[in-house]
């Protein structure tokens, strides 16, 4: 461990360890096969680069992206630590120069695509290879239960008989058991020791709201994070591109992503992002995977995600660097019907399951306990503290109505009133005591029910709707979504249960985070944070690769708040190691000088 320290300190600048990345060190040092489950931003590829860097030999890691390998290799040349890939993008020539490192024992981490690996031919030439160990990185991509099976790594369940005497260590963010248990048998793993992490990401800030104006709200969302990277993720490729038309008619800055598009496209918008040359990325799911992008500070949904699998996974492309990031989800109960629409082809079983977790969202969405606690209780653990102090609910900006309890139960008088035929749109007009032609054609408005919430917006009666449908007290049947009452509803209409209905949105308070995060700004000169984020683009324009490979946003913060002057207390900032030193150091501390002497 010292010498891991020791490393750790000189490549990579960092002087502490992450949760876990200590013991899941120890077991690639002691030859233990283990599976690593740490969420996104958690540190995972730390666990394998830098017992790597140390023991003899060479280091497989298996990787399914080429995207992912290639920002993973130029990470660590950038540290210092000798590393390569081989993958179909690189020229004969090329595969030829890295085979001779190999050979020469010039290398420490090599990154491979599954297939590659387990090719007979490969397979030989690594047996005259001394392996110090096996990492497979995006382990849950071997388990049909996770959300991004590849039948490719199947194969890798073959490697403890080839290779019988090499430790395989694997990582996911994936938090579900189903996957976690699958992982260990798919690979043959040898008693492999578990290592599951906390799945909270304090540095995240979730707020949910119902959609009314969306580019509106997402105007407001891109003002507060001027020049800062953001994910805005639509359901349909119609909407990005619709979104993308109206924000750039307004002059942000952003590019659209979906399947919809050429490869070429796509990848030109993609690298747009990731270089920083556009803020803002509009895309669908087809977006995200292979992105590591550590510094994206913000993630819209403009609707809601299938699953809290997917939200998680989505939202959680959001700082990655520990700092802290904001997702915000904008729904509408029609997302609930669109997604129900979608899995109406399903076979029964499977149909079953998605309707069990869109179920889950839409309460996610609707209900008003903290979204941290939410999340992680969906993923089997428990949130201890009271109060997160990073969403909307725990900071107070969503409140409950008194009345609960006789507003809840006017609406499901009404439903029942209406035989529960109609809709939510219909049920609220009907509340409020509209005059539309289809009720006074129905003589609706001779119901008891007509009216009896006519002092509140139709928005608002609209939206306790869903919340109530959140909570279960009413459910959407049939192909028109027509309002049912539950169980629970009934309990209601009893007074035996009463349902939490939120106040519309307040105006924004200011979310107090957790200390550690907070404190990330903490003696920040933002002025000068601005500049070396500035000169930081220069330099990553000129070596063509992205901007958070050569610093994070972590580390250019403490170059802010440290203002070294001297290369000694450059090597004491968090993130420089000697290698970054060496070759940035005259540039920076250059610019740090000359903000210093210009601001006296
Ligand atoms: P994951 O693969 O789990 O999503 P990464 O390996 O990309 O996470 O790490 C997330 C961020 O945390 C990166 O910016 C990385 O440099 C940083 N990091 C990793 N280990 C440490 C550490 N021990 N101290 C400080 N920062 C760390």
């Amino acid at each position: 461990m010292k010498n891991i320290k020791k490393a750790l300190s000189k490549y990579w600048g960092y002087d502490s360890f992450l949760p876990l990345q200590q013991e899941a060190m120890n077991c690639i040092n002691s030859g233990r096969d283990s599976i690593v489950i740490l969420p996104t931003g958690g540190g995972k590829s730390l666990c394998f680069q830098a017992p790597a860097v140390i023991m003899p030999g060479l280091a497989i890691v298996v990787s399914p992206l080429i995207s992912l390998m290639k920002d993973q290799v130029d990470a660590l040349c950038e540290c210092g630590v000798p590393a390569q890939r081989i993958d179909s993008s690189l020229t004969y020539e090329q595969q030829k120069e890295v085979f001779e490192k190999i050979n020469k024992k010039q290398l420490k981490l090599l990154y491979l695509a599954p297939e590659r690996l387990v090719s007979p031919s490969f397979l030989e030439f690594l047996k005259k290879t001394d392996i110090s160990f096996i990492a497979i990185d995006e382990a849950h991509c071997v388990s049909m239960w996770g959300h991004d099976f590849r039948p490719e790594y199947r194969q890798l369940g073959s490697l403890k008989h080839l290779l019988p005497n090499v430790t395989i260590a694997a990582y996911t963010a994936t938090a579900t058991r189903q996957v976690q248990d699958d992982i260990a048998d798919q690979l043959n793993l040898n008693d492999p020791k578990m290592l599951i992490g906390l799945f909270d990401r304090p540095n995240l800030i979730y707020k949910v709201r119902p959609r009314s104006n969306i580019v509106k709200q997402v105007c407001e969302v891109l003002d507060k994070h001027k020049n800062e990277s953001g994910i805005i993720y639509c359901i349909r490729r119609k909407d990005v591109d619709d979104m993308c038309d109206k924000l750039s008619a307004k002059g942000y800055s952003v590019a659209p992503y979906h399947a919809g598009q050429s490869q070429i496209t796509r990848k030109k918008n993609q690298d747009r992002f990731i270089k920083e040359k556009v803020d803002t990325i509009i895309a669908t799911i087809a977006f995200g995977m292979g992105i590591d992008k550590s510094n994206v500070r913000y993630v819209i949904h403009t609707g809601m995600p299938k699953s809290l699998e997917h939200y998680q996974q989505e939202s959680g492309r959001a700082g990655r660097d520990g700092l802290e990031a904001e997702c915000i989800l904008f729904y509408s109960g029609g997302d609930y019907g669109i997604w129900k629409s979608f899995s109406r082809d399903l076979p029964p079983q499977p149909q079953q399951i998605a309707l069990e977790k869109l179920a889950c969202m839409y309460r996610f969405c609707t209900s008003a306990v903290c979204r941290h606690k939410s999340i992680l209780q969906y993923f089997g653990q428990d949130l201890e503290k009271e109060n997160c102090q990073a969403c909307d609910i725990c900071v107070g900006e969503l409140d409950c109505v008194e009345d609960a309890l006789i507003i809840a139960q006017k609406i499901i008088s009404c439903t029942a009133r209406l035989n529960q035929q109609f809709g939510a749109a219909y049920t609220s007009l009907v509340l409020v005591g509209s005059k539309d032609q289809r009720i006074l054609q129905n003589n609706h408005d001779t119901l008891s029910t007509y009216a009896i919430l006519d002092q509140y917006p139709q928005k608002n009666v609209r939206d306790w709707i869903e919340q109530l449908v959140g909570q279960l007290c009413l459910e959407k049947t049939g192909e028109f979504n027509t309002l049912t009452i539950t169980e629970k509803g009934i309990q209601v209409l009893k007074g035996q249960l009463t349902p939490r209905l939120l106040k519309p949105v307040k105006k924004e308070t200011k979310t107090r985070l957790p200390k550690t995060v907070s404190d990330s700004w903490l003696g920040v000169d933002k002025e000068l944070f601005d500049i070396l984020r500035k000169l930081r683009a220069e330099i990553a324009s000129e070596k063509k690769v992205p901007a958070y490979i050569v610093f994070g946003d972590a580390a250019l913060r403490d170059m802010a708040r440290k203002t070294p002057i001297t290369e000694e207390d450059f090597l004491n900032v968090k993130g420089v190691g000697e290698m970054k030193c060496k070759q940035y150091s005259q540039k920076i501390l250059e610019a740090i000088k000359q903000y210093c002497i210009e601001a006296n």
